[in-house]
């Protein structure tokens, strides 16, 4: 026991003057040195995962940005049902805010609530400013179902729908067929939907699963450990009831590739923002793959380099997007995309334990990503108050 000289009792057990035998640290090789507070406990009960908020204290420019640089078409778009003036103007107006020029209702409408929005949309003073996307009936999927939601599908493009979409996670997750079995993402009764859609040159915009962690085990290693507990919904862990999320990958990718002629748009960059080269396999082998980045914005920028790169290379084949239709939360992807911002804070603390980072993606490739490959993809987008994609 060594001798200790008299020490204040607070000090002693902050350690800072506790006296070190150097020559009881040295190392063999390959050996791992111990930490230093190795075997101690905190003096004071830790703070639950929602407690613990710790201030930065770090201290690096900050640009926020209220509206986004070039105007933007926002190809996932929720707001409520486009029916009335009232409801149009609203939406209109915190979209100039923002400088989001055209948003697609992806709400997935179709027959009377499709006609009755478009009619409401072109009495409007923001005619140019919204695009409805149809949806398709996939309940109960039997003999005979494809060429009946293919007929619905060119009668709803014919009265003024400019896509299909968003074709919600429910199909290949939990629909059912009228024989009970799950309805598979690449069910071949479903083949003339997707061929009508090639041949009527309209995009198919497709969420398929949700992220990998809600299909793995709820334990302290899952990334969504916070989001699952608060919401059961996102728990799809009972292989009884769910698929894999590699089963749903396995499907998707068929599907694609069998309909090699359909435009397909991938929601959510198809939840591999976590693994870009996974998506950037995807894009090589399929030309007409097309993704957007809504609700991943946590993945990209935790990886603003790597992410940078991906978006330069596949800059004709992203598209912006955001799901729910929340005017606040559009600056954080202004952003992540716009800036080279370190070190700061997403907008929901259920998804993402880490901050952000600014991609500072080039002008060029900004420009595709907010409007150029939407204008593309959806010829009934108005180019009015679109910049030219290259200076003329
Ligand atoms: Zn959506």
């Amino acid at each position: 026991m060594r001798l200790l000289s008299p020490l204040p009792p607070l000090l002693a057990v902050v350690g800072l003057l506790a006296p070190v035998d150097f020559a009881a640290q040295t190392q063999g090789p390959g050996q791992i040195r111990p930490r230093p507070a190795e075997g101690r406990e905190p003096e004071f009960p830790p703070p639950n995962i929602r407690e613990y908020q710790p201030r930065s204290t770090l201290v690096v420019p900050v640009h926020l940005v209220p509206r986004a640089r070039f105007p933007v078409v926002d190809i996932h778009g929720h707001p409520p049902a486009l029916t009335s003036a009232a409801v149009i103007s609203q939406v209109g107006a915190a979209m100039d805010s923002l400088n989001l020029r055209v948003l697609v209702n992806a709400n997935g409408s179709t027959g009377d609530g499709l006609s009755r929005q478009l009619e409401a949309v072109r009495a409007s003073p923001y005619r140019d400013r919204f695009i409805l996307f149809t949806t398709l009936n996939l309940r109960d999927v039997g003999p005979g179902s494809g060429a009946r939601i293919a007929a619905q599908l060119e009668t709803d493009i014919k009265a003024g729908a400019a896509g299909v979409g968003e074709i919600g996670k429910g199909f290949g997750l939990s629909a059912r067929k009228a024989d009970g079995t799950r309805l598979k993402l690449d069910d071949p009764e479903l083949d003339p939907v997707w061929e009508t859609a090639a041949r009527l040159k309209i995009p198919v915009f497709i969420h398929v699963a949700d992220p990998s962690e809600f299909f793995a085990p709820l334990d302290y290693q899952n990334e969504r450990w916070l989001e699952l507990a608060l919401y059961p919904g996102r728990r799809y862990q009972d292989r009884s009831r769910f698929p894999s999320f590699e089963e749903l990958m396995t499907e998707r990718d068929h599907l694609f590739a069998r309909h090699p002629h359909t435009m397909w748009v991938l929601a959510h960059l198809g939840w591999h923002a976590n693994d870009l080269a996974r998506l950037g396999r995807m894009f090589d082998s399929l030309p007409n793959l097309y993704s957007e980045v809504g609700a991943i914005l946590y993945d990209l920028g935790r990886q603003p380099r790597a992410a940078r790169e991906f978006f330069v290379k596949y800059q004709d084949r992203l598209l912006f997007g955001k799901d729910s239709f929340q005017p606040d939360e559009y600056p954080y992807y202004w952003r992540v995309f716009e800036t080279n911002d370190e070190y700061f804070d997403y907008y929901r603390d259920y998804h993402a334990f880490w901050k952000l980072y600014g991609m500072g993606l080039p002008d060029s490739v900004l420009k595709k990503l907010y409007y150029g490959n939407a204008l593309r993809l959806v010829p009934a987008i108005s180019r009015a108050g679109f910049p030219p994609l290259r200076p003329q």
